[in-house]
């Protein structure tokens, strides 16, 4: 088929954004060094770039749904100047306790985008700094690249910085 496309699935805090640890200020939003550039590439390179967030401040209560959406509104507006357009953000905004289907490790935010937009993920790379992007993004059946100062084994490749995780995909136009 023609008209399947692939796409780079990235957590969002600690592998787009600088971790603020339940960041709430949409103004705090603060792009990691490099990232600009490389979801660039990624894009220039034929994927669609998707944002998957596990954000349990919401359910924790410390933000509301508003302050997560407002963080989004910037971080679309901070990388238009990179020329990158989120073709999807989605995030779970459940506590850990509430035992809900669509917090990481769980794929189902993934293959609920892969559905949206008819996304082969086979093609496609799930690429985060925890565990459980790696797990969500291989029970996707994604590819998968953790970044981080070790290796992890689950992982399809491991880097140390989103800017190294570009090179790891294929035809890539830089
Ligand atoms: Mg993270
Ligand atoms: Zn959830």
């Amino acid at each position: 088929m023609d008209n399947v496309k692939k796409a780079v699935f990235l957590d969002r805090d600690g592998t787009v954004i600088i971790d603020k640890h339940y960041l709430k200020d949409p103004d705090d939003v603060e792009l990691i060094n490099g990232a600009g550039r490389a979801l660039s590439d990624m894009a220039n390179s034929g994927y669609l770039i998707v944002i998957i967030s596990n954000q349990s401040g919401i359910g924790r209560g410390m933000m509301a749904d508003s302050d997560v959406r407002l963080q989004h509104q910037r971080l679309s507006v901070i990388l238009e100047a990179f020329n990158v357009h989120l073709a999807s953000i989605k995030y779970c905004p459940h506590a850990p306790e509430n035992h809900c289907s669509c917090r990481k490790p769980s794929p189902k935010l993934i293959l609920d985008t892969a559905d949206e937009l008819s996304i082969d993920c086979t093609g496609s790379f799930m690429i985060g700094d925890k565990d459980s992007d790696i797990i969500a993004g291989k029970n996707a059946g994604c590819k998968t690249i953790f970044i981080g100062e070790n290796n992890n084994e689950s992982a399809t490749y491991s880097v140390r910085s989103i800017s190294e995780a570009v090179n790891f995909l294929p035809n890539l136009i830089k």
